[in-house]
């Protein structure tokens, strides 16, 4: 089954879409989460496919024990089914007591009918009082039904959201939301610290015991674009949301600051005068993989709901021509300050019928599509340089000194094309 309908909502053409789709579930989410939260253990309730998801995706860790694992609970008979509560205890409190170094314990729902009937918030409370409050233990779902897999994040974003101790007022605070790599964090706070905005917060924190507090002083800024579950769960704590592009590419991350800067008042020369210099160096550096890209054809399909915001900086800072962009989601209020920046008239495509789009994107012969691994391989065997959108979430790709790396990113595919075509 499948349904499209065309909207010219201006100034961009969006196709609609309901149909079969191509995407990684939410359990992807935790390989890039476990590295970030540093203390906090990852127990997917789910099937053997959910544990093959999380091996294949984050690779065989063979240096350190792993932050996450798989409590398998199907085939089950109706019998055995009545003491999943039971096992999932047991199996929670031996991992405990094995790992006293967790500070914070997730519980992860996944789709199998078993674990959907399984009240996985009560199983949480149960053994956070089990375990005296600590470790924390919370839940939420990575569930591939009707997600796509940065979703995952946004779930458990939104149930840290609730914990979070409430901020001392009077002075308003900045939290930036959404996992960065921990470089990044680095560099935004020194220029935080050069532009006199403080304090300021990274939600999630490295650490468990360091989760950042939340109320009505707080200012909230996304580095992401994939988590309105949690934006609207930071303002249910009366934190006021800051609207910014997304921090990608020179111009992109000069607006995302511009704007917090802005909401705190800061003079606007000071603000010119802290970010020429990184402005400059990342315009500089992105003229060796703009040459490559500029005028090239591009056709994104929809994964990881970063897709606008490249969209964006493909076209503005690389001179890339948009010939489709997609999203799982079209969230317009979180996205409205980079669909402000995309070119006039860009197709936009929310959802996915798979068939159809694969259609539009042989007959648009882009010179580069961004895509799901699934759909990957079979566009490389008809001849399309491919870039893996998964690759967008795994690597640093932030602020300044990531612009002309971002860049690199989607020059290589056509670098080793143009190798292959010689
Ligand atoms: S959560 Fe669902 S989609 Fe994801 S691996 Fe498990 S069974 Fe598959």
């Amino acid at each position: 089954m499948s349904a499209c309908t065309t909207s010219p909502a201006a100034p961009h053409a969006v196709i609609a879409e309901r149909g079969q789709r191509e995407v990684f579930c939410g359990l992807t989410g935790i390989v890039w989460l476990h590295r970030r939260i540093q203390d906090a253990f990852f127990l997917v309730v789910g099937s053997r496919t959910c544990a093959h998801l999380l091996q294949s995706a984050a690779g065989v860790m063979i240096f350190a024990e792993p932050r996450f694992a798989t409590a398998i609970i199907e085939e089950r008979d109706l019998a055995g089914r009545a003491d999943l509560d039971d096992e999932l205890d047991r199996v929670a409190t031996r991992l405990i007591a094995r790992r006293p170094d967790i500070r914070l314990l997730f519980l992860v729902g996944s789709c199998p009918s078993e674990v959907i009937r399984l009240d996985l918030g009560r199983a949480a409370a149960r053994l956070e009082e089990r375990f005296g409050r600590s470790p924390r233990v919370l839940a939420y779902s990575g569930s591939g039904i009707g997600t796509t897999f940065t979703e995952g994040e946004d779930a458990c974003l939104s149930a840290l959201a609730p914990t979070l101790a409430p901020a001392p007022g009077p002075a308003t605070r900045l939290l930036v939301v959404g996992a960065l790599a921990d470089v990044v964090e680095d560099q935004f706070r020194r220029l935080f610290a050069a532009l006199g905005i403080a304090p300021v917060d990274f939600l999630p924190a490295r650490r468990a015991d360091a989760m950042p507090p939340v109320g009505p002083f707080t200012r909230y800024v996304l580095a992401q674009p994939f988590l309105g579950e949690t934006a609207t769960a930071l303002e249910r704590r009366g934190a006021v949301p800051i609207a910014a592009p997304c921090p990608l590419g020179a111009e992109g991350t000069r607006l995302w600051f511009e704007s917090i800067a802005a909401a705190f008042g800061i003079d606007p020369a000071h603000v010119d005068g802290v970010l020429s210099l990184p402005v400059r160096r990342a315009t500089a550096a992105l003229a060796a993989p703009r040459a490559r890209l500029a005028g090239r054809r591009v056709f994104l399909f929809p994964d990881s709901q970063l897709e606008i915001p490249l969209a964006r900086f493909l076209a503005r800072e690389c001179g890339m021509i948009l010939t489709e962009v997609g999203t799982p989601f079209l969230n317009r209020r979180l996205m409205a300050p980079d669909l402000a920046l995309l070119p006039a008239g860009a197709q936009l495509a929310e959802g996915q019928d798979v068939e159809r789009q694969l259609d539009r994107c042989r007959a648009a012969r882009p010179d580069l599509v961004v895509c799901g691994l699934g759909l990957a391989n079979p566009l490389e065997a008809e001849g399309f340089a491919t870039k893996w959108s998964i690759e967008l979430v795994f690597s640093p790709i932030q602020g300044f000194e990531q612009a002309a790396d971002l860049a690199a990113l989607f020059a290589r595919p056509l670098a080793r094309r143009a190798l292959l075509e010689v």
